[in-house]
C-alpha cells in the first residue's frame, strides 16, 4: 500500500533473508525474526532479543507490525463470530471464525475454521452478493491478507494446530470479501506463508480457496505445486441461470469453466468442492438439481449447498425447508455427495461481505445525522 511501510507479515522467508542481506545482515537472521513472529508470537521487533539493537532498529524502520483494528465483533449464535478488521488506511475487512462439532476418535471436539478476505469489497458484481454490492475498494496486500488469520490467533490465545502443534485451527478458508483469484499473487503470498514449516505451518489439505470461477487463474492454480483446496462458486447449473446471477459467467461460461475444475482436480487428484446458493425461484429447480447432479458427477465434486441468507436492499429470497431439502434429494438419489448447510447467522448479517456493508450504512446514517 502506498504510503504506508510494508507489513511484516507479508514477507517470506526468501524476501526478507535478501532484505536483510542488502542491509549487509547474514541471512539466517530471517529464521530469526520468523521464528519470533510465527512460533513464540511476539508483536514488536523490540521484543526479538537475540538481534542486535541495530537490526532491530533496522527493522522497526523498514517494517510495519499492527496492521489490524478491531472495529466491531458479532456472535452469529451457534459457533459463529464476525470480526470487522480496520486496515491502515480505514479500509473495512471481515473475517469469521465458525466452529462446527466433530466426532474424532469417538470424542466429540469443536472443529475451528477461519474465512478470510482478499479484497475491500468485490468487482465481480454477483447479483446475491452483499460484498459486491459497494464495489471494488482495492486489492489486499499478502501481509493484510495473513494479518487477519494472525489476528484471529491472537484473539483466541491460540497456540497448537494438529500438523504442527502452532495453531490451534483446523481449516483457512479464502471465502470472505473478494475474489481472491483476482488477487492471485497476494493470496498465494499469504497462503504461501500460512503453509510454511517456518511460518504458520497449516498444511495444505487444510486450506480451500473459493472462486466465482476465473478459468486462466484456475488453469494457474492447477499448475501450481501447492496442494491447496478449490472450491467453486457455482450457483447455476445452466449458462441461462448462472449468467442471471453472476456477471462472470459471460465472460467464462459453464462450458469452459467445468473443464477448467476438471483439469484442476486430475492435477491434484483431490476432490473439488462445488458451492451452491438456494435462492427461491431462480435456481432452486428440480431441473436444476438435476443439471448439478450431472456437473457434480462429471467433476467427481462434492456439493455444498447453502440457503441464501437475506442481504437488506436485494430481492432474493431462501426457499423453504422442504424445497431446500427435495433439491438435495435429488442430488442424494444420484450418489452425489452433499451436504445442506443450515444457516444459523442470518439475523446477524452472516453472509459475507455484510457487516461491512452495515458499518459502512451505519456510519453514512450517523455523518447524515451530524450534518443536520
Ligand atoms: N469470491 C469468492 C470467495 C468469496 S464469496 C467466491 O465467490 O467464491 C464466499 C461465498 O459466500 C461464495 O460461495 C458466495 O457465493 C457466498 N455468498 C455470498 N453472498 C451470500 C448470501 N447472501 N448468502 C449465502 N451465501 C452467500
Ligand atoms: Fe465477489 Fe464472491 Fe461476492 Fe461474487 S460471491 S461478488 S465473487 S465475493
Amino acid at each position: 500500500m502506498e504510503n504506508f511501510k510494508p507489513l511484516i507479515f507479508g514477507e517470506t522467508k526468501e524476501t526478507l533473508a535478501a532484505a536483510l542481506a542488502a542491509h549487509g545482515e547474514k541471512a539466517f537472521r530471517a529464521t530469526q525474526v520468523l521464528e519470533w513472529i510465527y512460533k513464540k508470537r511476539v508483536e514488536s521487533f523490540d521484543a526479538m532479543t537475540n538481534l542486535a539493537a541495530g537490526t532491530r532498529e533496522w527493522l522497526k524502520e523498514a517494517y510495519d507490525f499492527a496492521p489490524a483494528k478491531l472495529v466491531a465483533q458479532k456472535h452469529a449464535g451457534e459457533g459463529t463470530e464476525k470480526l470487522l478488521l480496520q486496515m491502515r488506511d480505514g479500509a473495512l475487512v471481515e473475517c469469521v471464525i465458525l466452529r462446527a462439532p466433530q466426532e474424532v476418535a469417538g470424542e466429540e471436539r469443536s472443529r475451528k475454521t477461519i474465512c478470510i478476505s482478499t479484497q475491500v469489497g468485490c468487482a465481480q458484481g454477483c447479483k446475491f452478493c452483499a460484498s459486491g454490492l459497494a464495489g471494488w475498494k482495492r486489492n489486499l496486500d499478502a501481509g493484510e491478507i495473513l494479518a487477519q488469520i494472525m489476528f484471529v490467533c491472537k484473539l483466541g490465545g491460540d497456540k497448537g494446530t494438529r500438523d504442527t502443534g502452532l495453531t490451534d485451527f483446523d481449516n483457512i478458508v479464502v471465502m470472505g470479501m473478494g475474489e481472491p483469484l483476482q488477487n492471485y499473487e497476494a493470496t498465494m503470498t499469504a497462503l504461501h506463508i500460512a503453509n510454511a514449516p517456518w511460518g504458520l505451518g497449516v498444511g495444505a489439505r487444510r486450506i480451500t480457496i473459493s472462486t466465482s470461477g476465473v478459468v486462466p487463474k484456475i488453469r494457474e492454480l492447477a499448475e501450481d505445486p501447492m496442494q491447496f483446496r478449490l472450491a467453486i462458486s457455482l450457483h447455476g447449473a445452466t449458462n441461462e441461470v448462472r449468467s442471471q446471477i453472476m456477471p462472470v459467467n459471460k465472460k467464462y461460461p459453464l462450458e469452459q469453466l467445468v473443464p477448467a475444475a476438471k483439469e484442476f482436480s486430475e492435477k491434484h487428484g483431490r476432490m473439488i468442492t462445488l458451492e451452491f446458493i438456494l435462492i427461491e425461484n431462480v435456481n432452486d429447480s428440480v431441473e436444476q438439481a438435476r443439471k448439478l447432479a450431472g456437473i457434480a458427477k462429471e467433476l467427481h465434486a462434492h456439493v455444498n449447498l447453502i440457503p441464501y441468507n437475506t442481504v437488506e436492499g436485494l430481492p432474493w429470497k431462501r426457499p423453504s425447508g422442504n424445497r431446500q431439502m427435495q433439491f438435495l434429494k435429488i442430488l442424494q438419489e444420484r450418489a452425489v455427495p452433499a451436504t445442506l448447510r443450515r444457516e444459523k447467522g442470518n439475523d446477524i448479517d452472516a453472509a459475507c461481505g455484510q457487516l461491512r456493508l452495515r458499518h459502512l450504512k451505519d456510519e453514512k446514517a450517523e455523518a447524515e445525522v451530524s450534518q443536520k
